[in-house]
């Protein structure tokens, strides 16, 4: 799985990928090279008092584009952040945001430590303090800059950064809307901890209500039994894996994590395996299933869908020759390099694009943030006015029955489904899902329509930067 010495980095791997979709637009090369640069990056290195000593951090936060304001962003905590790895990330946000229209210019930041070598109490520690550094410069603020979890993090971390805010900011009446992924209990949606997965999710039926696609990645049918594999099951790949196999009849036949595979032609049992590694923190041991220890050849295996979901990077030019999937949805960020790119287009694997296929998170960070700003849940207006005037229907057509000389009555199960209002939770789905759908026709849209357009990531591209380039044109630049 380890890339060639000449495999581009992550960032260079994003500008090569850039550069392939402008190279087929017309736009001045000024403004090319304005929307390519990341606009800044700031890099802080911070002292804790941790177990009688003092232990130094190196934390980032990377604003690739403001042409639209607050810029958004996750942050990750994992030992392999750099600058330039945060700033690849970034650049995709601001394409991600522009792809999936919410209304947010691009952001990333990354702190180097491994979250697993420390107890709680000592994560909220170096957690706050690298928040008080970037909220003390506007890099953490409800107009400016707005974080989000990413791989590392999650709830927890965000309900501390919001709470580090507050803390700094009393007076702000929307103290909460400076950092999304928060839980319910603090200010969080209903929704937001399976949106990456749930995205994949709509995603993939988009992909599948689409027969011409379907034919292009060499299948047809539906989701329904079609054999997928997924790497890393924390909070990406455990919701997609999950979702796709309970409700869409997929068959996941291959889990890969940090410490090996499991396979299992006949189906693995999702949740099981997610219990055996919150209890033992890896795959190894689980019985049910083929133990693999050399994990990445389980990317090479047979199967109809490949969910990377963990790392950048793990599908490059030393693997893509091997990948037998039929279609690659990028649940990570940057899971196939520039090169493997190039490799598998040939091969005719269809590849889903990072840049659309997780955009579910920050769909769902977006509608956060706007339930943050209004000071209401979604629905709570209108939920019981919707069940009332549903109930009204549902009487008449009752009576109508009753009096009538037809006997007919209402289909199983109609009236309960009928009668129930959108809770936030439904609302939340249902916006995901038409941002997921009217995103992928977008792009699908250029993929057919051009010639000179071969993938759906090129295609992502000529819409997000014409996105933005429109929003750079109206400034006046
Ligand atoms: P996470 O930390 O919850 O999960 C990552 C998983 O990958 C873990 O289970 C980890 O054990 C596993 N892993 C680590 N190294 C591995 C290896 N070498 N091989 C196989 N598995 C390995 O992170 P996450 O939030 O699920 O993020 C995963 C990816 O999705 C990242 O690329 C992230 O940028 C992207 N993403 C996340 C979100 C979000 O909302 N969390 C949104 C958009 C994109």
């Amino acid at each position: 799985m380890s890339a060639p010495d000449n495999e581009p980095s992550f960032r260079e791997s994003v500008d090569l990928m850039f550069n392939r979709a402008v190279a087929l637009m017309d736009l001045s090369p000024g403004l090319e090279e304005k929307i390519r640069v990341c606009n800044s990056t700031y890099t802080v290195r911070f002292g804790v008092r941790l177990r009688g000593g003092i232990q130094t951090f190196t934390g980032y936060r990377s604003v690739h584009s403001e042409h639209v304001e607050p810029v958004k962003g996750g942050i990750r905590f994992s030992l392999g952040v750099s600058q330039d790895e945060v700033e690849a990330l970034a650049a995709l946000m601001t394409f991600k945001c522009a792809l999936v229209e919410t209304p947010f210019g691009g952001s990333k930041g990354g702190l180097c430590i491994d979250p697993r070598q420390y107890d709680a109490e000592e994560m909220e520690r170096i957690t706050r303090r690298f928040a008080y550094e970037l909220a003390k410069r506007d890099l953490i603020d409800p107009a400016q800059n707005v974080p989000a979890p990413d791989m590392g993090t999650g709830e927890r971390e965000m309900a501390w950064i919001a709470d580090q805010y507050r803390r700094m900011n009393t007076s702000d009446i929307n103290a909460a809307a400076c950092v999304t992924g928060k839980p319910i209990n603090a200010g969080g949606i209903q929704g937001r901890t399976e949106a990456t997965g749930r995205g994949v999710q709509y995603a993939l039926r988009e992909f599948f209500r689409h027969s011409e696609d379907v034919q292009k990645a060499g299948m047809e049918g539906s989701l329904d039994g079609k054999k997928v594999i997924v790497q890393g099951l924390g909070n990406v790949g455990y919701h997609a894996a999950k979702f796709v196999s309970e409700e869409d009849g997929a068959k996941v036949v291959g889990i890969i994590e940090h410490d090996g595979a499991l396979v299992d032609h006949d189906g693995l049992d999702v949740e099981a395996v997610r219990g055996w590694i919150a209890k033992h923190g890896g795959v190894q041991g689980y019985a049910d299933a083929e133990y693999v220890e050399d994990g990445g050849k389980v990317l090479e295996e047979e199967c109809h869908i490949l969910i990377p979901a963990a790392l950048e990077g793990v599908i490059n030019q030393g693997n893509a020759d091997n990948i037998k999937a039929n279609l690659i949805i990028e649940a990570a960020n940057g899971p196939v390099t520039f090169g493997a790119d190039d490799i598998l287009r040939k091969k005719g694997v269809v590849i889903i694009p990072d840049m659309y296929a997780n955009a579910g998170g920050v769909t769902v960070s977006y509608f956060e943030w706007v339930k943050n700003l209004s000071h209401i849940r979604f629905g709570r207006m209108q939920r019981r006015q919707e069940e009332a005037r549903h109930q009204l229907l549902v009487d008449e057509l009752e009576r109508i029955s009753r009096d009538s000389s037809i006997n007919w009555t209402l289909s199983p199960g109609f009236k309960d489904k009928y009668l129930k209002g959108a809770g936030e939770l439904e609302l939340v789905r249902s916006g995901l899902d038409d941002t997921m759908r009217q995103s992928y026709q977008a792009m699908r849209q250029v993929w057919l329509d051009r010639d000179d357009v071969e993938d759906l990531r090129t295609a992502a591209y000529i819409v997000a930067i014409g996105r933005v380039a429109l929003s750079y044109q109206s400034k006046g630049l």
